[in-house]
């Protein structure tokens, strides 16, 4: 984690600790200690076990996401049916996901309905930027028109843990891919799709065909969009 608690309570960043002071869980209130990032990044570790079970991200990617938001919106504890989570965001009525490292079908689930049933909307981003730039993922039809863009994906061997989601069924799981780009640096460093719709088998979605909408494509579109309730 980033964030914990210093002997006033406060909420002190990673990037602000020292190896001197004591910390806090903000979720269990359990000691933690400062690590300074070499593999990972800076961040925040339990010397026993944190009461919440759940894995959480700890990629550069991850935390450079994070960061987009203010403080007050990264980390947020939930506390919700005896059960303590921490959002990555939570920001304007929505709970904001940013996931790069793999991700079961059960802990998707699980984590879209613990927030769900608190009441916030789930806004995943994935990383694949990978899968997009070796054409495991692959962009064979792009369409646009004067309020909206899209592209017709395939996916030779999609991620399993979309298997019980369908974009066009899970309105309120609203999930975007990130793709790097060449064609589309001009437009930010980021560059990342909307998912609206997926090949249904049985209830069940394959994912290995699957169209996007292209706004918001960066950052910027997408926390104004997320400000306007525009998703
Ligand atoms: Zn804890």
């Amino acid at each position: 984690m980033e964030f914990a608690l210093n002997h006033n309570s406060e909420r002190i960043h990673a990037t602000d600790a020292n190896k001197q002071d004591e910390y806090i869980c903000p979720l269990c209130r359990k000691k933690v200690v400062f690590r300074k990032g070499e593999v990972n990044i800076d961040h925040f570790a339990h010397q026993s076990k944190c009461d919440d079970t759940w894995k959480y991200d700890m990629s550069a990617w991850h935390s450079e996401w994070q960061q987009q938001f203010p403080k007050r919106n990264q980390e947020v504890v939930i506390e919700f049916n005896g059960e303590k989570h921490r959002a990555d965001v939570m920001a304007c009525g929505y709970v904001i996901e940013f996931q790069h490292s793999p991700i079961t079908a059960d802990e998707f689930n699980e984590r879209n309905n613990f927030y769900l049933n608190y009441g916030k909307k789930v806004i995943w981003i994935f990383d694949f930027t990978d899968e997009f730039e070796d054409g495991r993922i692959d962009c064979y039809e792009e369409w646009s028109s004067h309020n909206d863009n899209g592209g017709k994906f395939k996916w030779s061997y999609p991620k399993r843990f979309l298997q019980n989601y369908l974009p066009q069924r899970d309105k309120d799981v609203i999930i975007f891919f990130q793709f790097s780009d060449s064609k589309h640096a001009e437009r930010d460093e980021c560059y990342i799709e909307r998912v609206t719709w997926a090949i249904e088998e049985d209830g069940y979605s394959n994912f290995k065909r699957f169209c996007t909408s292209y706004y918001p494509g960066n950052y910027t579109e997408l926390l104004e969009w997320i400000k306007e309730h525009k998703i």
